[in-house]
């Protein structure tokens, strides 16, 4: 089995201004999620933060990525938009983008779903959050059981302003009564594309086993195939004739 190399992009903001966060996740978000994606052995992890030069997905970084992760909040107005559009075609070239909790709003999100900013409900009081497994043979959840409890979390309600996903995996009910479509798996050309809503920054949501195994799996799911080389544009007559 080929080895799947794997970038966490983080915007790395909120740790170096809220205390609080920084407890949480003292090598940052980024940090906490490669560590874990380390132990499981069979991945290759780098992690990139956006005020490394060209936020440090520079070509040389997305020619080694065959999955990139994506967090990011406050600062998705200063990713450049040259960089958003180069994610955006690296994934319909074939790599995977597994994007996390406010990613929703970031440039790479709206690019590839043609969504304008991903718009949802939110309350950020800390509630009980269940994703009610959806699709039990799917790989992104393989390994669990009907649910996952993240005893404190930031509620997101619909209506999320989503396409409807080629395929939903997970659904959150929150303790406020709200729900979410919190797993939700989208094809674009060749790339894969996985948003997993988990994670607000001020609660240790990825210490949570299980939301690092679901991210472990989606990680699986969306590496590269190798696919087939189509051809586009005029095809002249009779040149399918006798071959292939
Ligand atoms: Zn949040």
């Amino acid at each position: 089995m080929t080895t799947i190399k794997v970038t966490v992009w983080n915007e790395y903001r909120h740790e170096k201004t809220n205390p609080q966060v920084a407890e949480i996740y003292p090598e940052g978000i980024h940090g906490a999620i490669a560590g874990h994606l380390r132990t499981a052995g069979e991945l290759d992890v780098s992690t990139a933060t956006l005020d490394e030069p060209e936020h440090g997905l520079t070509d040389e970084v997305l020619d080694r990525t065959d999955v990139l992760i994506w967090w990011g909040h406050l600062a998705h107005g200063d990713v450049r938009d040259d960089i958003a559009d180069k994610v955006r075609e690296r994934v319909l070239q074939g790599m995977g983008l597994i994007v996390l909790h406010s990613g929703h709003g970031s440039k790479v999100f709206e690019r590839l779903l043609g969504t304008r900013t991903g718009a949802l409900k939110w309350r950020d009081d800390g509630e009980r959050e269940r994703l009610w497994v959806i699709e039990h043979g799917h790989p992104i959840v393989d390994g669990l059981g009907d649910y996952i409890d993240i005893p404190k979390e930031e509620m997101y309600g619909e209506r999320f302003e989503i396409p409807a996903p080629d395929e939903l995996v997970l659904i959150s009910w929150f303790e406020g009564g709200e729900v979410f479509r919190s797993g939700c798996c989208y094809r674009r050309g060749k790339g894969k594309l996985f948003y997993f809503r988990p994670g607000h920054e001020t609660f240790p949501v990825y210490h949570h086993p299980q939301v690092l195994q679901v991210i472990h799996n989606a990680v699986k799911w969306a590496a590269p195939t190798r696919g087939a080389t189509v051809s586009y544009g005029r095809i002249a007559s009779g040149s399918l004739n006798g071959g292939q």
